[in-house]
């Protein structure tokens, strides 16, 4: 039998709900519980896949080929295990569900409503994880306590409270006590109103964690469990940390999971075994290099549009001992006069995934250079079409090549629509979506890196390389490395000749977890690392002469 935590935000949106539940489902997995975490976001999307990335972040995407928010990115670099399209659900797909149940003659002769109906179905998805096998079903409600949409959630909650046994389910609130600067003082009242609102719906949180800038003193402490109803001990101090993965450790110093044992009357379970996540944070906290990375994309003024590709450059460069600082460079501003200064500093360059035509010149410049110079490159889906694009320009001198996406009437479609996109209309979940296999060539790069004939890794786009120009490609010196065993789609291209050059059409960043970091990354980190050194032999004199 499961049972349940709920986690609610309040005050404002940001505060990390994702982060927070992440961190609880890791110190009890490290006790030996199988935990899964679940979110449910309130908007009427049925799923973010149509969101741009200004709207919602990144969109990730599960095994199954689920396109969902961005914290189940969190939860499995966290827990190291895969969601799945059960884990992401959203006011969309309640009503979709139900409203289809409708038309088939359901409730026929009766009125549908937001309860029971719709928040039936959203209880049937709360506890459908349940029946899994897992000890403990995280469920983090997206938006904050008081917005109109997240009013059935909170409702669907205040019945499982109600009906579930008291040591089955508890509630989790996470709040923001200010500091105010010119009074030199913590607020705890948005915290106050905040639970007040939460009461008012009906749910009384069982633990209030806050997110701080300043240690919380016992008196703040008490004076927010004498107002908001819970006792001391579960009043959670949620300090602002450097990295988010110190905040696992955090929250065990607080006692948080042993809180949550105690109210869900647990008693089996063991000491934490964090061995792996320690030894994580240590090479994390006090690496021996540094090397630049550009980040080639359109979105770099958002952190969240590329969240997976920065953390799996954390988890690479830990592996490295090597701190990794990210150069977001805007490809929309990249031309043949700035390039080199602006790339000339880099020990590595990655160009990112994404759609449409904006800022297209200015990868296909960004490749060219790194090819050239023999600079560490690696393009993610969209950013290895740009690499085979660049190639056919530069190298086999088809100067008009392109991806139909951006130029349907290119007479070198060297990107070209999948064939069975061509029939599709619909935008929402239409792509080619999740795990596929690809087989890997011998005497490859991506062979020695991966040592497996066959990998699978996870996809999310509808053109591919159009494999009708393979052979003058494969002539010219650019190596399909990896391909689909099924369909011969090319799922990665490299050039042999080039210290590292690899593109691959599918999202490594999405597979890289803290207790097993992507071995792509990993290499390409270690690739930029020597480049970096060998950058650095040659400008010592010194070492120039010893070399003569
Ligand atoms: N727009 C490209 C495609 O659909 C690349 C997609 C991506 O980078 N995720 O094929």
């Amino acid at each position: 039998m499961a049972k349940y935590i709920f986690v609610t935000g309040g005050v404002t949106s940001s505060l990390g709900k994702g982060i927070i539940s992440a961190s609880l489902a890791k110190l009890l997995q490290a006790r030996g519980l199988r935990v899964t975490i679940q979110k449910f976001d309130p908007y009427i999307n049925v799923d973010p896949g149509t969101l741009n990335p200004y709207e919602h972040g990144e969109c990730y995407v599960t095994e199954d080929g689920a396109e969902t928010d961005l914290d189940l990115g969190h939860y499995e670099r966290f827990l190291n295990i895969y969601t799945s399209q059960a884990n992401n659900v959203t006011t969309g797909r309640i009503y979709q569900t139900v409203i289809n149940k409708e038309r088939e003659g359901a409730y026929l002769g009766r009125t549908v409503q937001v309860i029971p109906h719709i928040t039936d179905e959203i209880k049937r998805r709360m506890m459908l994880l349940g029946s899994d096998g897992y000890d403990i079903v995280i469920t983090e409600i997206g938006g904050t306590v008081g917005d109109i949409e997240s009013l059935p959630f909170i409702e669907a909650v205040r019945q499982i409270q109600w009906e579930l046994p008291d040591e089955d389910c508890l509630v989790l609130h996470l709040t923001l006590v200010p500091y105010l600067r010119a009074a030199k003082e913590l607020k705890t009242k948005p915290t106050q109103h905040s639970v007040k609102l939460l009461s008012q719906e009906g749910v009384h949180p069982d633990i209030i964690v806050c997110r701080t800038e300043k240690p919380l003193s016992p008196e703040i402490r008490r004076k927010i469990a004498l107002f908001c109803n819970v006792k001391q001990e579960a009043v959670i101090e949620a300090a602002d940390a450097p990295t988010i993965y110190e905040v696992p450790l955090a929250m065990m110093r607080e006692k948080l999971d042993l809180i949550c044992l105690k109210k869900l009357d647990i008693s089996q379970y063991n000491e934490p075994d964090l061995t792996k996540w320690k030894e994580f944070l240590d090479k994390l906290k006090y690496p021996k290099n540094k090397v630049n990375i550009g980040l080639i994309g359109k979105y770099i003024e958002l952190q969240d549009a590329y969240k997976s590709i920065l953390e799996a450059f954390v988890h690479a460069g830990a592996m490295n001992e090597c701190s990794v600082n990210v150069v977001n460079i805007h490809s929309e501003f990249i031309s043949e006069e700035n390039v080199s200064e602006k790339l000339g500093n880099l020990d590595g360059l990655l160009v990112a995934p994404g759609f449409g035509h904006r800022g297209i010149e200015g990868k296909i410049l960004a490749v060219k250079y790194a090819r050239e110079h023999r600079l560490p490159f690696f393009g993610i889906c969209l950013g290895m079409q740009m690499s085979v694009i660049e190639y056919a320009r530069n190298v086999l001198g088809l100067k008009d090549a392109h991806s139909t996406e951006m130029n349907p009437d290119t007479s070198n479609p060297v990107i070209d629509l999948m064939e069975e996109q061509k029939k599709i209309t619909a935008k929402g979940g239409t792509m080619r979506l999740g795990a596929y296999l690809c087989e890997l060539r011998d005497g490859s790069l991506a062979k020695k890196i991966y040592n497996q004939d066959i990998i699978s890794e996870r996809h999310r786009h509808r053109w591919e390389f159009n494999n009708a120009y393979l052979e003058k490609f494969e002539q010219a010196g650019m190596m399909a490395s990896g391909r689909n065993p099924g369909s011969g789609l090319v799922e990665i291209v490299e050039l042999p000749k080039h210290p590292f050059f690899i593109g691959v059409q599918y999202h490594p960043e999405l597979k890289s977890t803290v207790e097993s970091p992507h071995p792509l990354f990993v290499r390409f980190i270690e690739a930029s690392k020597n480049f970096a050194e060998g950058k650095n032999a040659v400008k010592n004199p010194l070492l120039q002469s010893e070399m003569i």
